[in-house]
């Protein structure tokens, strides 16, 4: 079966969906059951599933704002392009410490590493898209202060 990446649009967790579901009838969240936005990135199998999920938990957990997920995914993409891992992992190790097991565990298999640096990155990409549009970043924020007028422009 394929399935494609969806983040839920109020917990933030990305989530694989069965391409199937995705036409037929909403998505919604594993979690909280708001509803899943469909996100750019590869099609994923059966196989992806585990590693999909934990990544998307380790990254949920953290609490990744919409600026650490743009340049996550931008570390993300030169490690990709360059095949060097190590030095990535590492940084991301100090601020997602959930990931540090996994990462003990692939050693240095590059294959390993790369789908796990791919995973991530259509997590953080998926992060970006939907905490930088519009409602979705006073999410981020936090808890929305109340508004004054807004300023004209001079
Ligand atoms: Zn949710």
């Amino acid at each position: 079966m394929a399935y494609l990446p969806a983040l839920c649009e109020r917990c933030h967790r990305a989530q694989l969906v069965a391409a199937q579901d995705v036409q037929s009838q909403a998505i919604c969240c594993r979690r909280c059951g708001a509803t899943l936005r469909v996100i750019p990135g590869c099609i994923y199998v059966d196989r992806d599933r585990e590693l999909f999920e934990e990544l998307s938990e380790i990254v949920a957990e953290a609490g990744v704002s919409a600026r650490e997920a743009a340049q996550w995914a931008a570390s993300a993409a030169e490690a990709l392009w360059s095949r060097r891992f190590t030095n990535t992992f590492d940084a991301l190790a100090t601020r997602l410490p959930g990931i540090t097991p996994l990462q003990m565990s692939i050693g240095s298999n590059v294959d390993a590493q790369r789908r796990v640096f791919q995973t991530l990155k259509t997590i953080f990409d998926g992060l970006v898209a939907t905490l930088g549009s519009g409602s979705m970043s006073r999410v981020a924020a936090g808890p929305e202060p109340q508004q004054t007028r807004p300023r004209l422009p001079p």
